[in-house]
C-alpha cells in the first residue's frame, strides 16, 4: 500500500468508481474491504491518517458488551458475539482471548454475575472462548494479585476478545489494497458533486500537496463517525437528527497494577458505569468515561474530572493504588451517538449503528462498535447497491482472512527503545508499505508508543524522525516541524 503509486493511478485513471468512501476509521475501512472484495471499484479518502479518529482510541475489546445484557439488549449482544468469533477466525494474529475477574464483595452479586456471564457465554455459541468460572477469594487473589482483598468474597472470571485497534485498521486497509481498493490518507473531502439533485461524487483536497481532485462514484458513503454531520451538511442542511459526541478516556499504567494477564471488570462504578482494567501490550489500560461534549475534535482532550473519576474507581478495587504520577499516557475517543434531541442522556442513547440515506443518495453510517465493523460494512454495501442499481454481488468478508502486515518483519534488529520494539527496518517498512507520512503516524498508530508511554516516546522521537527524514529525503526544517507537532500532541496524552 503506497500513497505515491496510488496517486499515479488516480491521475491516470478516469476517476470514476463504484464506491467512494469518506473516512478511514473502522467503518470506512470495513466498507472499503467489503466492497472491493466483492469485486467493485473503490476509493477511500481519509482526511488525516487511517484510524486517527476514534478507531485508535477504543478500549481494545472485541466483545459483545456484557453491560448491554443487563439493559435487555440481547439482539445487540448476540450480533456482536457472533462477530467476535468471526473476527477471531479471520484475524487470529490480532484477536486474542483475554480473561477478566469481576470481583464480588457480596455473595448475591457473585451468583448474579455468574448467571449473567453463563448466559453471555451461552448466546455466544462459540467454542473459541473459555467458559466463565466462579472463584473463591484465594483463587481470585491468585488470578489478580492486586485486587482489593478487603471484604472480597471471590468473583467470576470470564473471557472476551482483545485486539490492537489501529493495527487492525491498517491490516484491513492492506487487505482492501490487496483487493485493488485505492486508499488515501491525508485526503480531505471538501464538497459533494451533485447532478439532477443526486450525489455523483466528491471534491477532495490532498492536504500534503494541496492538489484538488473531482472524483465520481455510483455510491458515496459517509463513514466519518463523529464528523458525519459536516458531510451531511455538505449534502443538505435539512437533516434533523443530532450527532452528539460522547467522550471516553483511558489511562495507561504499569502492568504491576494487575500483576498478571487477567484484567478486572467493575460492573458498576460510582456513577453506575462499567470500568475495565485491561492488560494490553505489557501495560494496563483503565477506562472509560462517557461524557457528552458539544463539538467533535480529532484530538480530544481529557478533563481533570474524567481522570479523577477513573483513578478514584480503580483505587477502590486495587490494593496497590494507581495515582496521577503512575499514568504513562492518556487517550481519548469520541462515540458518535445519534440522539433525538439535545436533552438525551449519553447512557440512554442507543449504541446500535444507524444507516441514514438522504434524498440525494448520500449513505451515512454512524455509531456501532469496532467489533461489529464487518457486519455494518456488509449492511451498508448491500443497501448502497440496492439504491444505486449496481449489479448485486454477495459479501464474502465472513470468510475472508485479514492480512498480517507485520508477518515478515525481522524483529531481531536493534530496537530504538528498551520499553517497546521500534527499529529502523520497521520504520522504513511503515513508510514504504503502510503509508506512514508523519511522526505521529509511526508513534501512535503503526506502533503504539505514544499510547503506552509519553516519556519514552519523547525520548526516542528524534531518532525516529532522523530515520524518517533519511528515508523520505526530507531536510532539517521538516524534522524540526515534525518534532514540534509531535511534542504538541504529547501534551494532550500527558496529565
Ligand atoms: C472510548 C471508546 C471506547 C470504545 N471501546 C470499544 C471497544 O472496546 N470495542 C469495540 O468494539 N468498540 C469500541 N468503541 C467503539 C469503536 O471504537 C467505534 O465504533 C469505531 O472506532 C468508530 O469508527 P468510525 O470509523 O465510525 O469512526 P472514526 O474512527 O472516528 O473514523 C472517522 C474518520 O473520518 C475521517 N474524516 C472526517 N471528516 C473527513 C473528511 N471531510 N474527509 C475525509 N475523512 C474525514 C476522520 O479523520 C476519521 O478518521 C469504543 C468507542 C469509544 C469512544
Amino acid at each position: 500500500m503506497n500513497r505515491s503509486s496510488n496517486l499515479k493511478l488516480l491521475k491516470i485513471n478516469k476517476l470514476t468508481f463504484d464506491f467512494i468512501i469518506i473516512g478511514g476509521g473502522a467503518t470506512g475501512l470495513g466498507c472499503a474491504l467489503d466492497a472491493s472484495s466483492r469485486g467493485y471499484s473503490v476509493i477511500l479518502l481519509e482526511k488525516f491518517d487511517f484510524c486517527k479518529g476514534t478507531s485508535s482510541k477504543s478500549t481494545k475489546l472485541v466483545h459483545g458488551g456484557v453491560r448491554y445484557l443487563e439493559k435487555g439488549q440481547i439482539g445487540l449482544v448476540y450480533e456482536a458475539l457472533k462477530e467476535r468469533a468471526i473476527l477471531k477466525k479471520n484475524a487470529p494474529h490480532l484477536v486474542k482471548q483475554v480473561g477478566f475477574l469481576i470481583p464480588a464483595y457480596n455473595f448475591f452479586l457473585k451468583f448474579y454475575y455468574f448467571l449473567g456471564l453463563k448466559f453471555y457465554h451461552f448466546i455466544s455459541g462459540s467454542l473459541s472462548f473459555d467458559k466463565p468460572q466462579m472463584v473463591n477469594k484465594e483463587a481470585a487473589l491468585k488470578i489478580v494479585p492486586n485486587v482489593n482483598e478487603n471484604l472480597l468474597k471471590g468473583g467470576v472470571v470470564f473471557f472476551d476478545g482483545q485486539f490492537d485497534d489501529s493495527r487492525m485498521g491498517i491490516d484491513i486497509a492492506l487487505s482492501a489494497d490487496a483487493n485493488k481498493a485505492l486508499l488515501f490518507n491525508y485526503m480531505s473531502v471538501e464538497s459533494l458533486i451533485k447532478e439532477n439533485s443526486k450525489i455523483k461524487g466528491v471534491v477532495v483536497e490532498d492536504t500534503l500537496s494541496k492538489d484538488k481532485f473531482s472524483i465520481n462514484g455510483a455510491n458515496v458513503i459517509n463513514a466519518t463517525g463523529v464528523f458525519s454531520k459536516s458531510i451531511m451538511n455538505m449534502d443538505s442542511l435539512k437533516f434533523k437528527a443530532i450527532i452528539r459526541p460522547s467522550q471516553g478516556i483511558h489511562l495507561v499504567i504499569d502492568k504491576k497494577f494487575l500483576n498478571g494477564n487477567i484484567g478486572i471488570l467493575v460492573p458498576k462504578t460510582s456513577d453506575g458505569r462499567v470500568l475495565f482494567a485491561v492488560p494490553w501490550l505489557g501495560h494496563v489500560i483503565l477506562g472509560t468515561t462517557d461524557t457528552l461534549v458539544n463539538e467533535p475534535s480529532i484530538d480530544p482532550i481529557p478533563s481533570n474530572n474524567e481522570i479523577d473519576f477513573i483513578l478514584y474507581n480503580a483505587q477502590k478495587y486495587m490494593s496497590l493504588k494507581p495515582t496521577r504520577k503512575d499514568v504513562k499516557s492518556v487517550f481519548v475517543g469520541l462515540r458518535p451517538l445519534v440522539a433525538k434531541d439535545l436533552k438525551s442522556k449519553s447512557k440512554d442513547i442507543s449504541r446500535k449503528h444507524k444507516i441514514i440515506i438522504s434524498d440525494t443518495g448520500l449513505v451515512s453510517v454512524i455509531g456501532g462498535k469496532w467489533t461489529t465493523y464487518r457486519k455494518m460494512a456488509e449492511k451498508v454495501i448491500d443497501k448502497s447497491i440496492d439504491i444505486s442499481g449496481l449489479d448485486f454481488k454477495k459479501s464474502i468478508t465472513s470468510d475472508l482472512k485479514i492480512s498480517n502486515g507485520l508477518k515478515n518483519i525481522d524483529y531481531s534488529k536493534d530496537s530504538l527503545s528498551e520499553k517497546f520494539y521500534l527499529s529502523e527496518n520497521l520504520i522504513i517498512y511503515y513508510i514504504r508499505n503502510e503509508m506512514a507520512i508523519n511522526l505521529d503516524d509511526i508513534m501512535s498508530r503503526r506502533s503504539r508508543c505514544l499510547f503506552l508511554d509519553i516519556k519514552e516516546s519523547v525520548f526516542i522521537a528524534p531518532k525516529v524522525v532522523d530515520i524518517m527524514a533519511k528515508e523520505l529525503s526530507k531536510n532539517n526544517d521538516w524534522k524540526k516541524d515534525q518534532l514540534k507537532q509531535f511534542y504538541k500532541l504529547t501534551k494532550i496524552y500527558s496529565i
